[in-house]
């Protein structure tokens, strides 16, 4: 079977250095294999990730050398392939789930989920506590009137996991460790799990390589996948990129964003170094992404966060 890897970015700003080492990665590993490459905008969340930045993200992949065979621009078979026009989808998704019985509705406000719950171990989101599962249909009719609900998925008390194909094997009790979880916000906004499952598994995607701080996702995803009958990817994990003071590098890291590389560096200089960073590139000179074909191996990328030297991209 044909390796399928994707890249799929939130766009709501410019792409920094760790998105760049996850497309990297995702497509030395796709086509190592001799495997297709497909982009997915990620912009569920249309106030926060406006189309100029898809755009921009495009182009500035475009100038890494990071090509793909199926995605805006160039179409393909699966398309649309932004998730902002995959909705139809996302609510037949849903709706299989709710005839399952597995869907309810939840009426909390963000304060009432702080006080009643727990905080989840990775993702800064919480484990809800259930506070709406008990509420009869009447119950429920009678506070829609009020306030528009958020949908809930019911987890079960079971362990879930899978063996990451870099991380090693990983599991978590789906109903404590992360409890009922969300499929469509109170604004009608899907959530990422859902939309994520529904598009990899339409898309014919057969290998998923992002960063570890999604390796808690998992899971959840897996859960869905066995929910709706779909048939999973392998999962890849990659160590997070940190700061040189060793935060983690966000949107706000003015030096790690692309816009400012761009104008300091070459592509072939900044995949060198990024690939030396994660391992193979015996130096941080620069390669190109088809050079670096040559010497990609998951075994060399080391599996803890990994701290950019202060200067490395200077
Ligand atoms: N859109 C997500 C992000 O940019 C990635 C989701 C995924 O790879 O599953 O963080």
């Amino acid at each position: 079977m044909q390796t399928v890897g994707r890249f799929a970015p939130s766009p709501s700003g410019r792409i920094h250095l760790g998105n760049i080492l996850c497309c990297l990665l995702a497509w030395l590993s796709a086509r190592q294999k001799g495997g297709r490459v497909v982009l997915r905008i990620e912009d569920l969340d249309t106030a926060r990730c406006p189309r100029r930045y898809a755009d921009q993200m495009e182009e500035d992949l475009r100038w890494l050398g990071l090509d793909w065979d199926e995605g805006p621009s160039v179409g393909g078979p699966d398309g649309p392939y932004y998730q902002s026009q995959r909705t139809a989808l996302y609510q037949a998704a849903l709706e299989k789930l709710e005839a399952r019985g597995l869907v309810y509705p939840c009426f909390c406000t963000r304060a009432e989920l702080h006080a009643a719950s727990a905080p989840h171990r990775g993702d800064g989101q919480v484990v809800y506590a259930g506070t709406c599962r008990g509420l009869t249909a009447a119950e429920a009719a009678e506070r829609a009137k009020r306030r528009a609900p958020a949908l809930r998925l019911v987890t079960p008390d079971a362990a879930w996991g899978f063996t990451d194909g870099h991380m090693g094997p990983y599991a978590e009790n789906l109903a404590r460790d992360c409890g009922d979880f969300l499929l469509r916000r109170s604004d009608g906004m899907f959530a990422y799990q859902l939309a994520v499952v529904v598009d990899d598994a339409a898309m014919g995607v057969t290998e998923v390589v992002r960063g570890a701080d999604l390796l808690d996702s998992t899971p959840r995803q897996l859960y869905l996948y066995r929910l709706l009958g779909l048939t999973a990817p392998a999962f890849i994990h990659f160590p997070l990129l940190l700061a040189p003071d060793g935060r983690r590098l966000s949107k706000r890291d003015a030096d790690a964003g692309l816009d400012s590389l761009r104008d300091r560096l070459t592509a072939a200089e900044v995949l060198g170094r990024l690939a030396y960073l994660a391992g193979f590139n015996p130096a941080a000179e620069p390669r190109t992404a088809e050079a670096l074909l040559a010497d990609f191996r998951w075994d060399r990328v080391p599996k803890e966060d990994i701290r950019i030297p202060a200067g490395l991209f200077a």
